[in-house]
């Protein structure tokens, strides 16, 4: 499978990583399929934020709860690696609990050039999936006034 993800969406998921670049961020994406279209932030509450990710529960419940609002469904989840590759962590595969939902990795070992990657979880194993960054146009949260989409921006389930 390939997840689908919009160029804004992956600009701002740079963006999030790069401010704070010492500091691991995470947060989710919500979409329908196997395509993205929303990223909400949360906040990381891991005790050594430098080397780990903790999701604050009541954001994480708050954003499932806005995903399910939308008629979205959880896709994808991703945190940054402040100086380690984009690849998952001992912890990250000990701690994974969704499967068959993408687990996205943003390195900044290369500051200048942060590397994203995608992997598919089975419940025990981590395997590089693809990632294919789309036009922004489906988008439904933002720049989408001026666009004329027809029935591309509607939800088809
Ligand atoms: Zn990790």
């Amino acid at each position: 499978m390939t997840l689908q993800l919009p160029a804004a969406l992956h600009q701002h998921l740079l963006a999030h990583a790069l401010e704070t670049p010492t500091l691991e961020v995470c947060g989710l994406l919500g979409g329908v399929g196997a395509t993205a279209t929303r990223l909400y932030r949360i906040a990381n509450i891991a005790a050594t934020p430098q080397v780990a990710f903790t999701m604050d529960p009541q954001a994480q419940l708050a954003a499932m709860l806005e995903m399910r609002g939308r008629g979205e469904t959880l896709v994808g989840i991703y945190h940054s690696h402040p100086t380690t590759t984009a690849q998952p962590s001992a912890t990250d595969l000990k701690e994974a609990a969704y499967p068959g939902v993408a687990f996205l990795i943003v390195s900044l070992a290369a500051p200048a050039a942060p590397v994203l990657a995608a992997f598919a979880f089975d419940g025990q194993h981590f395997t590089p999936m693809a990632l294919r960054l789309t036009e922004s146009a489906r988008l439904q949260s933002e720049g989408c006034a001026s666009l004329s989409l027809g029935s591309a921006s509607t939800p088809t389930q």
